[in-house]
């Protein structure tokens, strides 16, 4: 191809790109298929002789657009948001069309050094003291895991990397029972081992945070045991119900136990832009040594931007640093960030962010979560009048409901209402009950999109 018809294409990928959006209404949120169905309009092999871009992008337009689930739909109320601002779309658009490949800062001068700015924009706009730095990783699941190794070798005395942990013995990371699986995970992966995560009660309602109380009598047992406490995963905002830990609370237990404290804010990071939503969930953050937050996720920077803060990021570089000879870089002091994380290889994430913030401004953004609370609130006071049960009140934008019926008969409302289509939800699980999740965080719905859902879900139910 040459760059004459890479122009051509490339102003009608972009023409395709608004057209999309600006039907996006008018699809179903998840779309109407079977397993197989995709696979089944692909060639079974790779063609031998290259075929003409006309071709390729008819078949594009046919098989694709239509099989998606649209996640940039106005009326997407399942997981958590997965936001692409148009203008961080843009940044994306000018990532790839320059390919870097961001390992070291000679390999990326600009995409390094405009990281190293972004994250301290980010860390001032969610109220994080002055002096911590970080660093942009794919996903909070890669962040957990950088923060729970660099908790196994701090625990260890740094020798785990170098001699195995079979001479270690039980190192224990403990956690909210409202954590997400990818504290699990991280253990797995670290050495530590399911049975070595200590899942703690939470307190109830409101908050659903855990129980402090309960975290230092297990660590208190565990040494008396002869185990290892190697560190804390607090959580705020978790996935099922948006639970929140008393930041405060459980720093006060990491220092007096000397462990290492990570904070998985995953989505609800974002809404901490907002200083009376961080005054009440983010008391005690400075008391954290790690904070990952995804503004993939509300803030509007398109997948993937995961944000990784550090108070001390040398812990954590003590523990994934290596530089092979073809690493090594001669000259002046400079960062670079994979030495902080698991994978070398490295995407220019921090143009997107440095669009988005200056495109919306920190008010523009704060303006659509504070709406985005509001109307998920306004929609549980309306399911409530339907009299639907509400069964965890809204915490930001998420609760969780019930319609008529046992466990069998919630998964068959979510399954009708999804194939409806004109609206997207998930279930879940709390208390043992199933229950039907409900969130509002999609960049440029409006209040309109989200009180259709009220009538959608109100419909539906009755029709069941
Ligand atoms: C989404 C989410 C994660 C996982 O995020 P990835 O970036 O997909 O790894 C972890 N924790 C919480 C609370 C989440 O909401």
């Amino acid at each position: 191809m040459d760059w004459e018809e890479f122009a051509r294409w490339g102003e009608r990928a972009a023409q395709f790109g608004a057209d999309y959006h600006e039907g996006l209404r008018d699809r179903p949120v998840r779309p109407d298929v079977t397993p197989g169905e995709a696979a089944a309009l692909l060639a079974d092999a790779p063609p031998e002789v290259g075929e003409a871009m006309e071709a390729i992008w008819a078949d594009f337009l046919d098989i694709v657009p239509k099989r998606l689930t649209h996640w940039q739909h106005p009326r997407f109320f399942a997981y958590f948001p997965a936001n692409a601002a148009p203008v961080s779309m843009l940044a994306e658009m000018l990532v790839s069309v320059m390919a870097p490949q961001c390992m070291l800062w000679q390999t990326s001068p600009v995409a390094t050094e405009m990281e190293g700015v972004m994250v301290d924009w980010l860390r001032q706009a969610v109220g994080l003291p002055e002096g911590w730095s970080g660093v942009i990783q794919d996903s909070a699941s890669s962040a957990t895991l950088s923060a729970v190794l660099t908790m196994r070798e701090r625990a260890c005395d740094w020798s785990g990397n170098r001699e195995g942990l079979s001479a270690k013995g039980a190192l224990r990371v403990y956690v909210s029972e409202q954590a997400h699986s990818s504290v699990d995970r991280a253990c797995w992966v670290a050495g530590i081992g399911q049975d070595n995560l200590v899942k703690l009660p939470s307190v109830g309602a409101p908050t659903f945070g855990v129980d402090a109380v309960a975290l230092r009598r297990a660590i208190a047992e565990d040494r008396a045991a002869g185990h290892v406490p190697a560190g804390i995963v607090a959580v705020t905002g978790g996935t099922g119900i948006g639970a929140w830990d008393d930041l405060a609370a459980v720093g006060a237990v990491a220092a007096e136990e000397g462990l290492y404290l990570h904070c998985d804010a995953a989505w609800a990071g974002s809404a901490m832009i907002c200083p009376e939503i961080r005054d009440e969930m983010w008391r005690g953050i400075e008391t954290c040594d790690s904070v990952v937050f995804n503004p993939h996720k509300w803030l509007g920077a398109q997948f993937d931007c995961s944000v990784q803060f550090l108070k001390d990021p040398q812990q954590q570089v003590d523990t994934l640093k290596i530089a092979p000879e073809y690493l090594k870089t001669s000259g002046a002091e400079v960062v670079n960030y994979s030495e902080w994380t698991i994978p070398l290889g490295r995407r220019f994430r921090a143009l997107k962010l440095w669009f988005l913030l200056r495109y919306y401004g920190l008010e523009g953004l704060r303006a659509r979560m504070r709406n985005h609370v509001a109307w998920a609130g306004e929609v549980c006071c309306a399911l409530r009048d339907h009299g639907f049960e509400i069964v965890t009140e809204p915490i930001l934008s998420l609760f969780t409901f019930r319609g008529p019926g046992d466990d069998a008969a919630q998964q068959r409302l979510v399954d009708a209402i999804n194939a409806d289509g004109r609206i997207y939800v998930t279930q879940g699980m709390h208390a043992g009950r199933r229950v039907v999740r409900f969130q509002v965080g999609q960049f440029d719905c409006t209040r309109d999109d989200v009180m259709m859902a009220v009538d959608v879900i109100a419909e539906i139910s009755g029709r069941q």
